[in-house]
């Protein structure tokens, strides 16, 4: 019998009752947000018709180092919360590593991924401030289906902007969004008016989230009892996900355990600040901490490759402007990307904190290398991981390779954030030999970067 068990649980009584806001202990805030249409901060209330008001309040919200998660949604998270952190001893075993892995498994309900975490305090915000319904938008499909749960079970009508390619290549995906009664728009559509604009420039575009994104808002502020709601990239959502990483630290302390080495994938970010919130805490304040790896795609390489710049969160540049690593809000990841990952900007946090190395190094990883890590992680643990999880699991084992040469016995800690069954097509391409590694040229890049907005007053670099 091994002593740490392969699943570890929380007693219930020791989840977490709050979020906790990094920011509070960050030494420096990023740079404001930006109201395009005045080219200084936007305020609070600037956000009000487009977010629900609570949600606003936590976006702004510096300060407050922890804030109470309200008791509907601590009862909704008793659902499928806490979710185990996991040994992978099979997967160390089959390395051949001294390297101990544990990963904090979020896939373990229906809507596959960590987003629920965020998509029920969302709904629940809405509901609570009398709304009728919502908006958003979705790429592969797990965050509409995430906030489709939540606004079924807070009683709230969602309609959904869903990536065109991903609408097509997941039916399936849009059958269960549907099932919990939520409404799918592909995107672009000739719903919006932005939509309409970039489809007779694009005519032949799959989509992107930046798009979606921006119809997603014009839906939602074109309609008195309507907000929309983002699944990533904003504060108020990195805040919600520190469930994450707060049950996290408490099961590995349980277990007499601190990593040496912490690795999330990101996309947005938001997985990321919430898996390493706890430990981000003790290097904010001087203490021990781990080494924090973000991976992200080569072919979507914006804390690798892109600027640290101001930039709008959708194409349409309907959004405020977000000081972040991005490749331009222009920028299209290529359509032969299966592994998600596709946003062009990060969480304006997780820049922050990149920009001022308190996350230690930022990797990019080729496509055909996170799908050799999937299947056998797969093989080795028994879970069929999403592909944007498999980009942490293969630095994960890149890690605990390194360590095999090395002799060292580090701990590792990564997130695992989804289950992959509704990216069969991708793993398909793969075992077919179809799957090709893109990677963006410097000139392309350009492109993406040409379309930045300086804000005079605000350098960032
Ligand atoms: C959405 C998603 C991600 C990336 O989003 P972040 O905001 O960067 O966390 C990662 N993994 C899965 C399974 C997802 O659904």
């Amino acid at each position: 019998m091994a002593k740490i068990p392969y699943r570890y649980f929380l007693d219930e009584s020791k989840l977490p009752t709050a979020y906790y806001n990094l920011r509070a202990d960050m030494k420096e805030q990023h740079a404001p947000m930006i109201n395009p249409a005045t080219m200084q901060p936007a305020k609070e209330e600037d956000l009000y018709p487009v977010f629900p008001v609570g949600l606003c309040k936590q976006e702004f919200d510096n300060t407050t180092r922890y804030i109470e998660i309200p008791e509907p949604v601590r009862d909704y998270y008793r659902t499928y919360r806490p979710s185990p952190l996991i040994r992978a001893y099979n997967l160390e075993k089959v390395l051949g590593t001294p390297a101990k892995i544990y990963y904090k498994f979020e896939g373990n309900n229906t809507s596959g991924s960590h987003k629920l975490n965020s998509a029920a305090e969302m709904a629940y915000l809405a509901k609570s401030e009398g709304l009728r319904g919502v908006t958003t938008e979705t790429g592969a499909g797990q965050w509409g289906t995430a906030l489709a749960m939540a606004c079924a079970h807070f009683g709230l009508d969602l309609t959904v902007y869903m990536v065109k390619v991903s609408a097509q290549q997941k039916p399936y995906r849009k059958a269960v969004i549907e099932t919990f009664g939520a409404q799918i728009i592909p995107s672009p559509s000739d719903t919006t008016e932005v939509g309409r604009q970039i489809l007779q420039k694009h005519p032949d575009t799959g989509g992107s989230l930046g798009c979606a994104i921006s119809e997603a808002v014009e839906a939602a502020v074109t309609s008195p009892d309507r907000k929309y709601v983002l699944g990533s990239v904003l504060n108020s959502v990195l805040l919600h996900q520190s469930v994450i990483g707060l049950e996290a630290k408490t099961a590995m302390e349980q277990l007499d355990e601190y990593p040496d080495l912490v690795i999330g994938c990101a996309g947005g970010g938001s997985n990321l600040g919430g898996l390493i919130a706890g430990y981000m805490q003790d290097r904010l304040l001087g203490k021990k901490a781990p080494y924090f790896i973000a991976v992200e795609p080569a072919s979507c390489p914006s804390l690798t490759r892109g600027r640290y710049a101001y930039d709008f969160g959708d194409t349409g540049r309907i959004t405020p402007l977000l000081p972040m690593y991005t490749l331009g809000c222009e920028f299209l990841p290529s359509a032969n990307h299966a592994g998600g990952l596709r946003y062009h900007g990060m969480s304006p946090v997780i820049s922050k904190l990149y920009h001022d190395g308190y996350i230690d190094e930022a990797r990019a990883v080729e496509q055909t290398k996170v799908f050799e890590a999937a299947c056998a992680f797969s093989k080795a643990e028994g879970i069929l991981p999403a592909p944007e999880s498999s980009h942490a699991i293969r630095v994960a084992m890149d890690e605990a390779l390194k360590c095999k040469e090395t002799g060292e016995q580090k701990t590792i800690l990564f997130g695992l954030t989804g289950t992959g069954f509704f990216d069969m097509k991708a793993y398909m391409d793969y075992h077919d030999g179809v799957m090709t590694d893109y990677i963006p040229t410097d000139a392309e890049l350009q492109t993406g970067f040409d379309s930045l907005v300086q804000v005079p007053g605000y350098p960032l670099d």
